[in-house]
């Protein structure tokens, strides 16, 4: 009862990095859920349950050791829920999918993370501004009330 009322209240973010350089991380984190924009005054939280969770909000290319772990936390989220792949990388793989030598192999990425899991929101940007992450969450967050 509890944890219905508090679900139907808030909106709850996990964000999963599963590859990339961390600047799509960088930019949820320290500009996006910082007291500057300061989200929580609307109840939107970032969670690091995804038993709390309502969106699940993924950054980087999907490595072939992160995507089993991406759908058993896809799985664990309770519905309704939503996906955001958030930043190049999430959407097309980025300049990860073309590595190779050094730098890594183009075998070791999955690609986008539609590939894996089912994708509501995407994020364009490299990585994006914290103004399109606010307005995609935005955009999102009716589509959930609507599923509740
Ligand atoms: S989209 Fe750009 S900033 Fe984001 S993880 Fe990929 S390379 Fe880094």
């Amino acid at each position: 009862m509890l944890k219905e009322i508090s679900r139907k209240n808030a909106v709850h973010i996990m964000l999963v990095y599963t590859g990339g350089c961390n600047g799509c991380d960088i930019e949820v984190v320290n500009a996006v859920m910082s007291p500057f924009y300061d989200l929580e005054q609307y109840k939107v939280m970032l969670t690091w349950n995804p038993r709390e969770a309502d969106i699940l909000a993924v950054t980087g290319p999907v490595t072939r050791k992160m995507e089993p772990a991406l759908k058993e936390i896809y799985a664990a989220i309770p519905e309704p829920k939503l996906v955001a792949a958030i930043g190049t990388c999430a959407i097309i793989g980025g300049p990860y999918a073309n590595l190779g030598g050094d730098l890594g192999s183009s075998d070791q990425i999955v690609g986008g993370v539609n590939k894996v899991i089912p994708v509501d929101a995407y994020i364009p940007g490299c990585p994006p501004r914290p103004e399109d992450i606010l307005q995609a969450v935005a955009s999102v967050i009716p589509i959930l009330a609507g599923k509740r």
